[in-house]
C-alpha cells in the first residue's frame, strides 16, 4: 500500500492528511511536538478565522501570485468551508467577510480535524522532529529514535512565525537538501516599531482610529480598527493589517478621531481650549499631543488628525503571525510539487505565500494542502 509522509501537523499538514486519508491511502504525521494543530487553536484570538470569503490573489504576497490565484481558483473559501463543514460544526462569515466556527473557538475546529484523522486511521507519530530527508528511490524521513519510509512526503513544518508553536524555521534545511533555495524571510502580521521617544507615555492607550501608511509620500496601506499604543511602537487589527505591507522608513499616520472632520475639531479646539480636549481624547493622549504640539493649535490639530510615526521595523518572529519568505512556488509545479526532487510536496506557511490579516493565511493552509494531498495521491 502507497505510504505518505507528512512533515509538520499544523492546519495545512492535519487537512493534507484528511484529504489522502479520505483517498484511502495510509498517512502518517510525524510531528515534533505532543499534539496536532497548537498554533491553529491559538488562531483568531482564540476564535478561529479560517477564512474569508473576499478572497482573491490580491490579498496575497508570493513570487508568484498567478500560481497563487490558479490554487484559490481550484479551492477557494467556500470550499474551505465545505470541508470543515464535512467534517463537523457550523462556520459563518461576520460582515466584513472574515469566516468563523459559529461558537467562535478556534480549538474546536483542531478538534474536529484531529477527530477525523482518527476516525480515517491515520498515523501520527509525536515527538518526531525530521531532520533528515532523502531519497532513494522512496523517501527517508529520519528523526532521533526512528525513522519512515515513504513514496511520497509533504513538507508542511511552518515558517519561523510563532516558534512556541514548534516552528522555528529549521524546517527549511530539509528542502534546501535537494537543491531548494529559501526566499528572504520577515516576521508579519505583527506591531510595528517606532521611535520610542514619540510613543512615550502613551503605552497602553487604544483608539478606534484610521490608520494610513506612507512610503515617500505615497500612500501604500488605509484600513480603519484598533490601533494601541506600546513601548516600542504600535499594535492593533489595523496595525497587523498594514503590517502586510509596511517596510522600514515608512511613515505611519493615524487619524485618532476618524468620525470627526478638521472642521468640526478645529471649531470644539477653538472654543474650548485645553479642557475641550480632554473631552476629546483619553487623558494621556491629550498630555502627550498638548506636549509635543508645545500650545501650537494647528499643530494639535495636525497630530489629531495625522498623528506621524516613522517605522523603524517590526517585533520579531516570537509576536508575529506569519512568516513572509520560504521556499519560492516556482520552485514547485501547480500541485506544489517540487520541480527538484519528484513526489517531494510543499503545503502551507513553509511556501513562500502570506496573506492578509482575515482567515487569508488558513486559507492558504487549506488550498496548498489540497493541491499538494491532489498531486501526491497519483
Ligand atoms: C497567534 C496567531 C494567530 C493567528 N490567527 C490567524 C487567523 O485567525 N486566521 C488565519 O488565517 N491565520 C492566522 N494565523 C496564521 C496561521 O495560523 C498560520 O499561517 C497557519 O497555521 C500555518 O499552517 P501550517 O500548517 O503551514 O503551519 P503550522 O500551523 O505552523 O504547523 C507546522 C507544524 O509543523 C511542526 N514542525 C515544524 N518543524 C518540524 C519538523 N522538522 N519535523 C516535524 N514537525 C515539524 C510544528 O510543530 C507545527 O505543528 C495566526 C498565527 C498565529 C501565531
Amino acid at each position: 500500500m502507497k505510504q505518505i509522509a507528512i512533515i509538520g501537523g499544523g492546519a495545512a499538514g492535519m487537512t493534507c492528511a484528511v484529504m489522502l486519508a479520505r483517498k484511502g491511502i495510509h498517512v502518517t504525521i510525524l510531528e515534533r511536538g505532543a499534539r496536532l494543530g497548537r498554533k491553529l487553536s491559538a488562531t483568531g484570538n482564540g476564535q478561529g478565522n479560517v477564512t474569508n470569503l473576499r478572497m482573491g490573489a490580491e490579498h496575497y504576497y508570493s513570487d508568484d501570485l498567478g500560481k497563487v490565484a490558479r490554487a484559490l481558483g481550484r479551492f477557494g473559501s467556500e470550499d474551505a468551508v465545505r470541508f470543515l463543514e464535512s467534517i463537523g460544526g457550523i462556520f459563518l462569515p461576520d460582515g466584513r467577510g472574515r469566516v468563523y466556527p459559529a461558537g467562535r473557538q478556534a480549538s474546536a475546529v483542531t478538534d474536529l480535524l484531529r477527530g477525523e484523522l482518527k476516525r480515517l486511521g491515520a498515523e501520527v507519530v509525536f515527538g518526531a522532529k525530521v531532520e533528515k530527508l532523502t531519497y532513494d528511490g522512496r523517501f527517508t524521513a529520519e528523526w532521533e529514535g526512528g525513522s519512515l519510509r515513504a513514496d511520497a512526503a509533504v513538507l508542511a513544518a511552518g515558517g519561523r512565525a510563532a516558534p512556541n508553536f514548534g516552528t522555528d524555521g529549521s524546517a527549511y534545511a530539509l528542502a534546501e537538501a535537494f537543491g531548494h533555495t529559501v526566499a528572504p524571510c520577515s516576521p508579519r502580521l505583527v506591531q510595528l516599531r517606532c521611535d520610542p521617544a514619540l510613543v512615550r507615555g502613551l503605552k497602553g492607550i487604544r483608539a478606534d482610529g484610521g490608520l494610513a501608511l506612507l512610503r515617500r509620500g505615497k500612500e501604500v496601506f488605509r484600513g480603519r480598527g484598533d490601533v494601541l499604543f506600546t513601548e516600542s511602537g504600535i499594535s492593533g487589527d489595523s496595525v497587523f493589517r498594514a503590517s502586510f505591507y509596511a517596510e522600514k522608513g515608512d511613515v505611519a499616520e493615524i487619524d485618532l478621531l476618524p468620525d470627526v472632520t478638521e472642521e468640526r475639531l478645529a471649531s470644539a479646539l477653538k472654543e474650548s481650549g485645553a479642557e475641550g480636549l480632554l473631552c476629546i481624547v483619553n487623558n494621556g493622549l491629550a498630555r502627550a499631543l498638548s506636549a509635543r504640539a508645545g500650545g501650537d493649535r494647528e499643530k494639535l490639530l495636525r497630530l489629531l488628525k495625522r498623528f506621524p510615526l516613522t517605522v523603524r521595523g517590526t517585533l520579531g518572529y516570537e509576536y508575529a503571525q506569519v512568516t513572509r519568505g520560504g521556499i519560492p512556488l516556482s520552485e514547485t509545479d501547480e500541485r506544489l510539487m517540487s520541480l527538484k526532487r519528484r513526489g517531494l510536496f510543499f503545503a502551507g506557511e513553509i511556501l513562500n505565500t502570506d496573506g492578509e490579516c482575515g482567515g487569508y493565511n488558513l486559507q492558504w493552509a487549506f488550498t496548498s494542502a489540497y493541491l499538494a494531498a491532489e498531486g501526491a495521491a497519483e
